[in-house]
């Protein structure tokens, strides 16, 4: 009987071993698996990360050679094609472009020849000198979603306009395109655009004229990110609802003061469609924008957002083209900016 038991416990404990055997080889390989996707994981995240940082610098890279190339190419290509307009010696202008090794200084030069020529047309055009007109477009608030499809409008009429930026909420703004809010302040510049500034919040009834102070300060922050964005900064800005809107709460003076300080100089308009408000339909809109136009040099206020002034800006260029006007991008030295 004593010998059954044993045998029962000897079967019972070989079939122990055997178990255990079982499971050590079981979790042994249930180890090595771990240990397999462990390293497959952490391989597949390594290779994704260098991807993306790579990616990263690609596109830096060719986004600032490309930034590089626009500027100095419409530099280039404006300081040579208005040396015809002001009657500048163009032969020598040109041979003196070709002759520059070395394009950064050239550009400075070029830069400051251009900004020159302007003045002198825009004299010239202020005094009645010659048979021109100048309008300046200008679109604020942006960048919008219509953003995008307003400069390939103006890119399919050869027309340089104004941009009076600002920042707030601007990251996840989309057009029909697919393009990128924040991506449209580089767009802009690398076009031949004034990027100009509209204050980063544009927040009026958020405490943007509560001091000058607190305007210049919103000024300043739209300055850092119009510099990060497209590496350039025009001295150009654009209150909120206007100067007089500044002066309705009281805070004009300081501001301008503030705004001075810094080498700013602000602009109003004299001309507009009516798309800050209600514009009604487009032909109404049309006739608001050509009843606003008399002047040798107009200012025109127009928004990125309005799909009224997207649907006649064909119209707004083609009317101001048959009326003699050049359509020229603000530059700080203009008389149209208050300094
Ligand atoms: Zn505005």
């Amino acid at each position: 009987m004593g010998s059954k038991k044993q045998r029962h416990r000897n079967k019972d404990e070989i079939v122990e071993n055997v178990v255990d055997e079982i499971l050590n080889v079981d979790k042994k390989s249930n180890l090595k698996k771990e240990i397999i996707y462990i390293v497959i994981s952490l391989t597949t995240v390594l290779l994704i990360v260098a991807f993306i940082i790579l990616g990263y610098y690609y596109k830096r890279k060719t986004n600032n050679l490309y930034k590089d190339n626009m500027n100095k190419i419409h530099i280039l290509n404006t300081a040579v094609l208005l040396n015809d307009i002001v009657d500048i010696d163009s032969e020598e202008n040109t041979s003196k472009i070709e002759k520059y090794n070395n394009i950064d200084e050239s550009i400075k030069n070029i830069k400051t020849t251009y900004y020159q020529n302007l003045k002198t047309f825009e004299d010239k055009v202020a005094a009645g000198q010659i048979n021109y007109k100048i309008a300046y477009l200008t679109f604020d608030d942006g960048p919008y979603y219509l953003t995008n499809s307003i400069l390939n409008v103006l890119s399919r009429y050869n027309v340089l306009a104004t941009f009076f930026t600002i920042g707030l909420d601007k990251d996840v703004c989309y057009d029909n395109r697919n393009a990128s809010c924040k991506d449209m302040y580089l767009k802009e510049a690398n076009l031949g655009h004034t990027v100009a500034n509209h204050t980063y919040s544009h927040r009026i009834f958020g405490g943007l004229y509560s001091s000058g102070e607190a305007l210049a300060y919103q000024v300043k922050l739209q300055e850092d990110l119009i510099r990060t964005r497209t590496g350039n900064v025009v001295k150009i800005m654009r209150f909120p609802g206007g100067s007089g809107t500044a002066g309705y709460y009281g805070v004009k003076n300081s501001a301008v003061a503030q705004l001075r300080s810094m080498g700013y100089g602000y602009v109003d308009w004299t001309a507009q469609d009516g798309d800050g408000g209600d514009p009604g339909t487009p032909a109404q809109a049309f006739q608001t924008f050509k009843n606003s136009i008399n002047e040798r040099i107009e200012v025109v206020l127009l928004h990125d957002y309005s799909s009224v002034t997207y649907s006649i800006l064909p119209q707004i260029i083609e009317y101001l083209k048959q009326n003699n006007y050049v359509l020229l991008p603000l530059f700080y030295e203009s008389r149209m900016i208050n300094k």
